[in-house]
């Protein structure tokens, strides 16, 4: 699963109710250039002078292998994809160029940060089934043949890893995808291969080998799970993955590749954090009994720098964080792993973060906004989903804080880890598990990162969960519009207002109290027109970055 900012972001953008409009112009050479320019560009460097001879060469191969997920990823999209490459290829005009390089940001010709708007001529509406099912085929008929199959073969029919096919008869058949994609999976479990030959990390070696198996033989069962114990200097992602391209049933897996390092000042530091989670426990500031005497076991988080990421990894935005596999037999055994780009991040910030800051922030905060205080947070935020009420008891009934919330809960629980998250730094802080340096620059890059957020709507929990968060620092004045249309923080009060709505929401966490968690997201889950006004002044700041590969670049020259 994906960092959610992405589905919010789509869903942002989108006006809730559409009034019927007339169709808008394809784009033509300066228009697409505006549109590409959303996405900041960047290289991605990654240092890799610590990296033994061997492993380069095991880093080089699987770079070779992602690029292979690309293409594949263009064909799950749209059929019609590949030949429309070829022509874009083709095409040698300024608007030729122009249309090929927005058409690779988006890996199709729809618009990615605009409701899938068709900005090339002559293409359809982006079908919602991509290619993944019967060409002409209707939800509705693939439905009733699922349906109408006994369970194994429903499984298999309906699963990741399959296509379904018009067989000659008119019917239905279920092609396994090491059949729909022979010849490229074959050539990427040679090179997968050949990069489990290289490396000297016999983790490393087990995930690439069964990895290349799963290519042939379409069982990723053994690799998924060799992925999940995966903790080397090495980190490559590859295979089918994510759902989001089937819109029918969010059932069939697209290619992706995410080829990275592992980042270990940022593993040491999350794991200073982690061993600290207990004490954070114990002194949440709730009522004792809500406390959780003994936290359980934590899913594994890695901290990597990004080398290359292509197909479903590389569209549109870019992805900063990532949740595998989706697979429910490994989540339920193993659990999911989280990773976190940080060179990746470290370009958003710069290229995103920085720009808001200069707009949102007053003067005196704008200087202190620094990349350290914007990376803590979000990994912090990861930790702190384990801590306060999750198992608990109303009126006498073992339950749990998802089932008493229901709809108000996932806005509410991101908030909490946000909140808490800065209740925890803080505490680092106090107690020197992080430098006290850091205290100068934590408010104002979270008050700057929260707008960044708001950017991107209401429509997702956590765009919600910072609007409920801003609005709750607004009315303690811990964060204080100015005359100019700029924020201040106040510090004392923020850090006040940090304990209070961490209070509140895990109180009503712990209590079930739906009405409370309802009628607080009613008054306090909404932008106001003071938020408003910075949002509008955001306009010409770019969305997301465009990175550019360039250690990968220089590997594979
Ligand atoms: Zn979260």
């Amino acid at each position: 699963m994906r960092n959610a900012l992405a589905a919010v972001l789509l869903a942002a953008l989108a006006p809730a109710a559409v009034p019927a409009e007339p169709p808008r112009p394809i784009p033509d050479a300066a228009a697409l250039s505006r549109l590409e320019a959303q996405y900041a560009p960047v290289d991605l460097r990654v240092d890799l002078s610590a990296l033994p001879g061997p492993e380069r060469l095991a880093l080089t191969k699987p770079v070779e292998a992602a690029r292979i997920m690309d293409a594949l990823f263009l064909r799950q999209v749209w059929s019609g994809n590949d030949e429309l490459s070829l022509r874009l290829l083709e095409d040698t005009t300024a608007l030729g160029q122009a249309r090929l390089i927005y058409f690779l940001r988006n890996k199709g010709p729809w618009d990615r940060l605009d409701q899938m708007r068709p900005f090339l001529p002559g293409v359809p509406a982006k079908p919602p089934a991509a290619d993944f099912y019967p060409a002409g085929a209707t939800r509705e008929e693939v439905q009733a043949y699922l349906k109408s199959l006994p369970d194994a073969e429903r499984e298999r029919a309906g699963g990741f890893f399959t296509v379904l096919r018009r067989d000659p008869a008119g019917g239905i058949a279920v092609v396994p995808y090491s059949v729909e994609y022979q010849g490229a999976l074959a050539r990427a479990a040679a090179v997968l291969r050949e990069a489990a030959r290289a490396t000297e990390a016999p983790a490393l070696r087990a995930f690439l080998e069964k990895r290349a198996e799963a290519f042939l033989t379409n069982d990723y069962y053994a690799s998924d799970l060799a992925w999940m114990e995966l903790d080397s200097a090495l980190e490559p992602t590859i295979g089918p993955y994510e759902v989001y391209e089937d819109e029918w049933f969010n059932a069939k897996a697209a290619f992706e590749a995410f080829v990275c390092v592992r980042d270990d000042p940022e593993t040491r530091k999350l794991a200073r954090f982690s061993a600290e989670l207990q004490d954070v426990e114990d002194h949440l500031p709730i009522a004792a009994e809500h406390r959780n005497p003994r936290l359980g076991a934590l899913a594994p988080i890695r901290v990597v720098n990004e080398i290359f990421a292509s197909g479903d990894a590389n569209r549109g935005l870019a992805t900063a964080a990532f949740n595998l596999p989706n697979d429910e037999r490994i989540v339920h055994e193993k659990g999911s792993k989280r990773v976190m780009l940080k060179n990746v991040q470290q370009a958003k910030f710069e290229k995103a973060l920085l720009p808001i800051a200069q707009v949102v922030l007053s003067i005196e905060d704008r200087a202190r906004v620094a990349f350290e205080s914007f990376f803590a947070p979000i990994l912090v935020h990861e930790l702190m989903h384990g801590l306060g009420p999750h198992r608990i008891t109303v009126g006498g009934r073992s339950t749990t804080v998802r089932q008493e919330l229901q709809e108000s809960y996932s806005v509410l629980e991101e908030a909490k880890a946000d909140v808490s998250g800065l209740f925890a730094l803080q505490r680092f802080i106090d107690r020197g598990v992080v430098e006290r340096s850091m205290e100068r620059t934590l408010y104002p890059t979270y008050l700057a990162s929260m707008f960044r957020s708001l950017r991107f709507g209401l429509a997702d929990a956590h765009g919600s969960g910072t609007a409920l968060q801003l609005n709750w620092f607004l009315d303690r004045g811990a964060v204080v519009p100015r005359q100019d249309g700029t924020f201040a923080v106040n510090v004392k009060k923020m850090k006040e207002a940090v304990v209070s709505l961490t209070r509140e929401i895990m109180t009503l966490q712990a209590k079930g109290d739906v009405g409370g968690a309802r009628d607080l997201l009613r008054r306090l889950a909404v932008v106001r027109p003071v938020l408003q006004g910075a949002l509008d002044r955001l306009r010409g700041v770019p969305v997301d970055i465009a990175p550019r590969f360039v250690t990968a670049e220089e590997l594979t020259r």
